[in-house]
């Protein structure tokens, strides 16, 4: 399902375009040791990984054969893009295109007050277990679809593009940050956006998340096929299904609104070996909570009158409810 055109290849190899008209978010991959917050990671050698590119929040994969070289990072440079220092979030807004990520009203990720109802678990998962790829993009791990897997949401059907994840978390509750957040990106056939995110703590073992994280490619743009495994990507959701609804935007450049974002109440548990495994590479790939601004969190009962109605709650005024 992966659709390549010339022209997102090229952008992808020049790396980061804040263009709001393509979405293009892409990184330039290394060919040896880069350093990834510091820290030298060595390229690796195995023969069944992959350069390739991909886009942190469309999904939009490509291979390429002629790796970009890295320049220095100046402030107004919209080719590189990070978490730090000139790069940093605090800057993306300065560069070429991003403008959305110091002006827009309705920004990504945002604090979810301490008590905020929850909306009724309505999400209907049509996820499935799918063959594992997963890719160093050189601002998160990914992995994209491999099979058909969608959320309904109102009747409406969003397609999984791709799921990444977030050290620390990007949403916070009541101020706190989890240790991860893993983001489910997903499309409608009109373009809308729609992403689950799972905050994701210390705790047991996750199985179902194994496979990711025992396959992580150390080199940005590259990617590993993992040989007979199956992700069953339901597995990857909490058992409880109810969500904090607001809408947002992605939370990297170019800051594109219009996002429809499902934060789980339930987080999901992952050894420290897990955690550690992702951290190691990125502990510092998160955007700062955004200012809630006029937004109010949705909230859904199923024990109204008519269930498809939906309340609006408001959030951190706490002014009460409004319909
Ligand atoms: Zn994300």
């Amino acid at each position: 399902m992966l659709k390549t055109t010339p022209l997102i290849t090229r952008i992808l190899a020049m790396g980061i375009i804040c263009s709001a008209g393509t979405l293009a978010m892409g990184t330039s991959p290394d060919s040896g040791t880069r350093l990834v917050r510091g820290k030298p990671v060595k390229q690796t050698s195995t023969s069944h990984t992959q350069t390739q590119t991909t886009d942190t929040h469309s999904g939009t994969a490509a291979t390429t054969s002629e790796p970009a070289k890295h320049s220095s990072a100046n402030k107004g440079d919209s080719s590189h893009w990070g978490y730090e220092g000139e790069t940093g979030p605090e800057n993306w807004g300065s560069f070429s295109n991003c403008e959305t990520c110091d002006e827009g009203m309705e920004q990504s990720p945002v604090d979810i007050p301490a008590g905020m109802p929850t909306h009724e678990a309505d999400i209907e998962f049509s996820y499935a277990p799918m063959s594992l790829t997963v890719l160093n993009n050189g601002h998160t791990i990914q992995v994209n679809s491999a099979r058909d897997c969608f959320i309904d949401v109102e009747g409406k059907q969003y397609q999984l593009l791709q799921f990444h994840f977030h050290a620390l978390s990007e949403h916070t509750v009541n101020g706190q940050h989890s240790d991860m957040e893993v983001h489910f990106v997903h499309k409608s056939d009109d373009g809308e956006y729609a992403v689950v995110g799972v905050l994701l703590n210390k705790g047991e073992h996750n199985t179902a998340f194994a496979p990711v994280f025992e396959n992580i490619p150390t080199t940005a743009g590259q990617s590993i096929y993992a040989k007979g495994v199956a992700i069953n990507t339901i597995d990857l959701m909490p058992v409880q299904r109810e969500y904090y609804r607001y809408n947002g935007s992605f939370t990297t450049p170019p800051c594109t609104e219009g996002v429809k974002w499902f934060v789980m109440e339930q987080p999901v548990e992952l050894s420290p070996e897990q955690v550690s495994a992702f951290t190691a590479l990125y502990d510092n790939n998160y955007r700062p909570v955004q200012p809630i601004g006029n937004r109010k969190f949705i909230a859904g009962s199923s024990n109204c009158e008519c269930c498809q109605a939906r309340k609006i709650i408001s959030s951190y005024n706490g002014a009460g409810l409004s319909e």
